[in-house]
Order: structure tokens, then C-alpha cells, then sequence
């Protein structure tokens, strides 16, 4: 029989494949195809579940439950009903919890340009007086958090992401080595791009490992805490209570906001600490400005009610996503499963699924997905630098297209990939 398996071909099986895939990536260029899946926006679908904010919360009623007039300046750990709600879902108490503005990567920008030029609260000097300083970047993982400690002048160095979180052996032996180690970037649930929910051992070890810096920082954006593709949602481990058990209470940051809640980029975001931290952070955050916008805040409490308000609104989103990411893994299965030269992970939750193809290919599929009009993400992306050292990986966003411009970008996708494989292999003298 036929050989499916496509580095198991003779040479002969690869020349006369290599053939087929070239017929079907022509073909493919033929269809004129204008699709993208390239950033993980949630679906206008999506947008719809949360339009009832655009009418709160009502022309009479700006006062918070303790009568602030949220029209007005002020309140800079933001509304305490809101704290409360998400105090619950990320398990931090309501003082150990601010509520801000629109974005947490904004949040995480401030943290790290406030230890650059104050120091943290344990730090000896000012960051940016460390004549080398380094972040620990997990890999694949996501790439506006690279880009930050990169234009802040920091050395990253990639930590191979495991099933269960990032290796945190590696971690270990590297933090426990080089105080100009500052901090290691991390998205506990559902991670971008691999789907991976640390393990509660990967994260008592994040806490309680021997740091050389005294510094050493936790940025712990859980971006995809409430946001399970299952029945039974990964659990959101108390980071900041595990953290002050192991005596390293100042070490985590977390961080999340309702950008895939309800509106990406006019939600609201949250930063959680020790009171150390949020002490050290409001100082800071005072100078550069007079509060949040607390009636956008207030709008959020009166949409959501309560926790369980946001739990059943999550629902409605897996609704829309699940057959996404089911038609997805269908499509990769299908196309791809037998010739062995691709792997991708299956997540239970959050907004990506990560593909990696034949070392050396990932690049090349972009740039043929490219040219046949399906926009994906560059190869690298998630790395830092964003220079994947194998070429392989391919961060595929399944959120935003419908289903049927989907699966045709899905479908072209695994003709890029079959295609590029194909000829890699002929090239290196199969
Ligand atoms: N963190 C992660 C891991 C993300 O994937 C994203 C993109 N939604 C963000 C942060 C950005 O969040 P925000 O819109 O709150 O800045």
C-alpha cells in the first residue's frame, strides 16, 4: 500500500506527492481567497453578547453601592462591586484587587516602566540602573509581552513550554544562578498559544524557588481566566496566597481584564498583589493619573450582576467558539493527521490553537498561505524576537472568522503546510 506518512515516503511516493500538493496549492491560488486568522479577536457574534453595555447604565444611575457619583474624579482602586466580582472568579480578596482602565497590557506596561525607573519594592536599585537585565519568556507564548521587555532593553531568554506550564527546572537553575534575571512572563490559564493550564506543582514551584534577585517578578496575565472551551473549567490556582505561604508574597503580579469578556479594548482591566505591591504600584500610578474611568466600571457591574453572571455569560462564548475550534481540529485531523509531518495542541479553553509543522517549513507556509490570501500570523511570533530557533511553529486564531471562511482558511492552511513539507524534503535530498 501507499505510504501516507510523509517522511517514510521512497523518493519516487515524495516526488509524485510533492506533485498532488502543487496541483492542489495552485488550485488553491486560483480561488482568489481574502481570509484571516491572524489576531485573536472575539467575533462580532461575540461583540453582540455584551451590546446591552452600550445602554448602561442608564442615564439615572451613575452612583456606586457606597454613593460615589462615578461621574466624577477620583476612586483610583477602582469600583469596589467590580473588585468583588472578579475578586471572586481570579480568587484574590477585594484589597489585594484594583480595578483600571481598557487594557492590562497596559497595567503590565506600568509595572515593568515603574520598577525600570523606581525599582520594585524589593529591588536594590532602579531597573534601569542593572547594567544587564533579563525576563524569562516561556515559548511558544505571546507576543505583545515579548515585545514589551524587548523595547525596554531586556535579554530574553525562551523557556520551553511543557503540558503542565513552562519548565520549571530550567527556571530554577537559571534564577537561582543570575540575579539580573528580573522576571519571568506567564499566562496561567489556557496560555497563548498552546491552550496549557499550569500545573498547581509548575506554579508552587514559580513561588517558592530560591531567586538570585530579590526582585524577581511574576507577570501573571491571566487574559483567559473564565474562558473554558469544557464543562469543567481549569481551575484559577490562589497565586498571590501560595506565593505568601512559600514567603515570596511580592513575587506575583496578576493581571486580567474583559477584553475577550465583553469588548476587546473597552472593558475593564485588573491588577492583583500583596498590599506591598499595590502600595508600591499606586504610588506610581497616581502621578499619571486621577482614577479609571469608573462609569464604564459601573456599566460592567449592572451587565454582569455577579460572578456566576459572568460564569453563565462565558457560556454563551463557548457556544460561538467550540465549533470553531472543533471545525479546526476536524480540518488539521483530516488533512494532516496521517502524513505525520504536524502536531497541534488541543485546548480546553482561551483563544488559540498552536500548530507546529515540519522544522524549517513555518515561514515558508506563512509566506505561500500569504500569497494564496489567507493571512496568518508570522512564523515567530510567539517567540521571542520573534524568532522561532526550529521554524515550526504556526499560531492559529480560530475566533474571529465565521465558520465558513474558516474552514477554507483552515483548508488552505493544510495545503500550505503538506506542500511546504513536500518540498523541504525533496530539497534536503529525499
Ligand atoms: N494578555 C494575553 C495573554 C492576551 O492574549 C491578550 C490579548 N487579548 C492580552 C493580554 C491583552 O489584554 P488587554 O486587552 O486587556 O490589554
Amino acid at each position: 500500500p501507499r505510504q501516507t506518512q510523509i517522511g517514510l515516503m521512497s523518493h519516487a511516493e515524495l516526488v509524485s506527492e510533492h506533485e498532488t500538493q502543487n496541483a492542489n496549492y495552485a488550485k488553491l491560488k486560483t480561488e482568489k481567497l481574502t481570509l484571516d486568522i491572524t489576531r485573536g479577536k472575539p467575533s462580532p457574534e461575540q461583540l453582540d453578547l455584551s451590546k446591552d453595555l452600550l445602554s448602561l447604565p442608564g442615564v439615572e444611575d451613575y452612583r456606586d453601592g457606597s454613593g460615589v457619583d462615578v461621574r466624577n474624579y477620583g476612586g483610583l482602586h477602582g469600583l469596589p462591586e467590580l473588585r468583588a466580582i472578579f475578586g471572586e472568579l481570579l480568587g484574590i480578596p477585594v484589597d489585594n484587587l484594583l480595578a483600571g482602565n481598557n487594557a492590562s497590557l497596559e497595567l503590565m506596561h506600568d509595572v515593568i516602566v515603574f520598577a525600570m525607573l523606581h525599582g520594585t519594592a524589593d529591588s536594590p536599585r532602579r531597573w534601569v540602573d542593572e547594567p544587564v537585565r533579563k525576563f524569562l519568556c516561556p515559548a511558544p507564548g505571546y507576543d505583545r509581552h515579548f515585545a514589551i521587555t524587548e523595547a525596554l532593553g531586556f535579554e530574553m531568554i525562551p523557556i520551553p513550554m511543557g503540558h503542565a506550564g513552562p519548565d520549571v527546572h530550567a527556571i530554577a537553575e537559571l534564577v537561582a544562578a543570575d540575579p539580573t534575571i528580573k522576571g519571568l512572563w506567564a499566562v496561567p490559564n489556557y496560555s497563548n498559544p498552546t491552550g496549557v493550564t499550569f500545573s498547581e506543582e509548575v506554579v508552587r514551584e514559580l513561588v517558592s524557588m530560591p531567586t538570585a534577585a530579590a526582585d524577581f517578578r511574576l507577570i501573571w496575565d491571566n487574559a483567559y481566566a473564565v474562558h473554558p472551551l469544557t464543562d469543567t473549567a481549569d481551575p484559577v490556582l490562589d497565586v498571590l496566597g501560595l506565593a505568601a505561604a512559600a514567603g515570596n508574597p511580592n513575587r506575583p503580579l496578576v493581571f486580567a481584564s474583559t477584553s475577550k469578556i465583553t469588548f476587546a479594548g473597552a472593558g475593564v482591566s485588573f491588577i492583583g498583589a500583596s498590599k506591598a505591591n499595590l502600595d508600591w504600584y499606586l504610588k506610581y500610578a497616581a502621578k499619571k493619573s486621577i482614577g479609571p474611568d469608573k462609569v464604564n466600571q459601573l456599566r460592567h457591574v449592572r451587565f454582569f450582576g455577579d460572578a456566576d453572571g459572568v460564569r453563565a455569560h462565558m457560556q454563551k462564548h463557548r457556544a460561538i467558539l467550540e465549533p470553531k475550534f472543533q471545525l479546526v481540529l476536524r480540518i488539521l485531523e483530516d488533512r494532516l493527521g496521517a502524513s505525520k509531518v504536524a502536531s497541534w495542541t488541543e485546548p480546553k479553553g482561551g483563544y488559540f490553537i498552536s500548530l507546529d509543522v515540519l522544522e524549517g517549513t513555518a515561514s515558508r507556509v506563512v509566506t505561500l498561505a500569504k500569497e494564496a490570501g489567507i493571512a496568518l500570523t508570522p512564523a515567530g511570533a510567539s517567540f521571542p524576537y520573534g524568532k522561532d530557533p526550529e521554524d515550526k511553529n504556526i499560531r492559529i486564531a480560530p475566533s474571529f472568522p465565521k465558520l465558513e471562511e474558516l474552514e477554507k482558511a483552515m483548508d488552505g492552511l493544510a495545503t500550505c503546510v503538506l506542500f511546504a513539507a513536500t518540498e523541504k524534503l525533496l530539497a534536503a535530498g529525499k
